[in-house]
């Protein structure tokens, strides 16, 4: 059985981020989408709200499953027996980024492999922050994100218009 964690803040969850969801259970037995407080960017949406959009946007795939990232990346890999981490690309701006995460984490342990893989052409600017910008300022983030994600949206960012 082939288990790959991916990781990532998820804050929300992107039509992007499922589309890598997707593309990695052709690769393995089984994923969890592992849900991260990432102390480096600030977090519209909190873990909880996070790991429920996830949750949700995931339901009905029995191959996957969702928990929250307590701790080292590198610690839940050896934990959850996981064969590879799984990231995904979009243009080359996130090439160093990922490049210094995934050699990070094999210093910390080294039978950690990260696979990266590549989304399709119409999600390659589809960024989570840009989905909250659009979203702020009233547009139409119905190509971008599930509807229980643009309807929270409209919740939190309502308000700030
Ligand atoms: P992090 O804060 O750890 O970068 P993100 O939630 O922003 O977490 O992203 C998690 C992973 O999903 C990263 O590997 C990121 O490159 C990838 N990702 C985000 N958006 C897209 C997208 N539109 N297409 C493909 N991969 C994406």
């Amino acid at each position: 059985m082939r288990l790959a964690l991916y990781p990532g803040t998820f804050d929300p969850i992107t039509y992007g981020h499922l589309d890598i969801v997707h593309r990695a259970l052709k690769l393995f037995d089984r994923l969890i989408v592992v849900v991260a407080e990432n102390p480096q960017k600030k977090s519209l949406f909190s873990l909880e709200e996070r790991l429920e959009m996830v949750r949700e946007a995931v339901r009905g795939l029995d191959r996957v499953s969702v928990d929250k990232l307590e701790g080292l990346l590198a610690d839940k890999v050896s934990r959850t027996g996981a064969c590879a981490v799984v990231r995904g690309l979009r243009a080359v701006t996130d090439f160093e980024y990922e490049f210094e995460m995934a050699l990070t984490n094999r210093t910390l342990n080294p039978e950690i492999e990260t696979v990266f893989l590549m989304t399709s052409m119409e999600y390659i600017y589809l960024r989570s922050s840009l989905v909250k910008e659009v979203a702020s300022l009233g547009g139409d983030v119905s190509h971008f994100v599930p509807p229980f994600v643009e309807r929270k949206l409209k919740e939190k960012l309502g308000g700030e218009r």
